[in-house]
């Protein structure tokens, strides 16, 4: 029988320029799969093997890695991690994010074109992923238009991406100046109150808990307190 899936939110940092630049991928793991979601800017590899070695679980164990969107922060360290597990990390992500990370077309924010990485398998709103007890898959495009959020099953926890923000355990509205259709954006948040959702894992600002509900309808009216 498998165990249950443990879910934890990762807190990498990184000092550039001065600025301490904080983000939290997420892991999932039982005693079949262990999940990334999310990979950090550019160079955290070491990093990234450091912290789930320490806090989760063996590198070696690592067998999906999934990309909420294209964004730079989110998918930086995708290639060396791919790199060094070759053959045995399976990467998913929405088709839309696909030509992206293959490096077949440049990042719509920076206009770069980030190193191939292949997609080994490419998703859409509705999906079911039957890994770590089952892990939803919702468009909630906006900030990017290949922009998803992940819903595990069982924990009941949304994987928010960058559909939001958290600061001090608020949730908030995406940040406007990195969000392409703000409209669209709130409109997503709108979709996840048909959830039922006990935490929030924001990839920028970490967990929130507690009346998620009331505070999804209240930024989806675009509402910021
Ligand atoms: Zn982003």
């Amino acid at each position: 029988m498998t165990t249950k899936a443990t879910i934890r939110a990762m807190k990498l940092e990184m000092n550039a320029s001065s600025n301490p630049f904080i983000v939290n991928p997420t892991v999932i793991w039982d005693d079949q799969h262990a999940i990334l979601i999310d990979t950090g800017i550019p160079g955290q590899l070491e990093l990234i093997q450091e912290q789930l070695e320490l806090h989760y679980f063996p590198f070696h164990r690592l067998s999906h890695i999934m990309i909420t969107h294209q964004d730079r922060d989110h998918l930086g360290s995708l290639p060396e991690l791919a790199a060094v597990s070759e053959g045995v990390v399976e990467v998913l992500a929405h088709e839309l994010s696909v030509p992206y990370i293959q490096g077949e077309v440049p990042l719509l924010k920076s206009g770069n074109t980030v190193p191939f990485t292949q997609v080994d398998q490419s998703l859409k709103d509705g999906d079911i992923i039957p890994l770590c007890g089952g892990i939803r898959v919702i468009a909630t495009p906006g900030h990017t238009p290949d922009h998803i959020s992940l819903y595990h099953i069982p924990s009941k926890t949304l994987i928010s991406g960058d559909a939001m923000i958290a600061n001090e355990g608020q949730l908030l509205p995406p940040a406007e100046q990195h969000t392409a259709d703000m409209g669209a954006a709130l409109a997503s948040v709108g979709k996840l109150v048909d959830y039922e959702i006990e935490s929030v894992i924001c990839y920028h600002g970490g967990i929130c808990t507690g009346n998620i509900r009331e505070r999804l309808i209240e930024i989806s009216a675009g509402s910021q307190l």
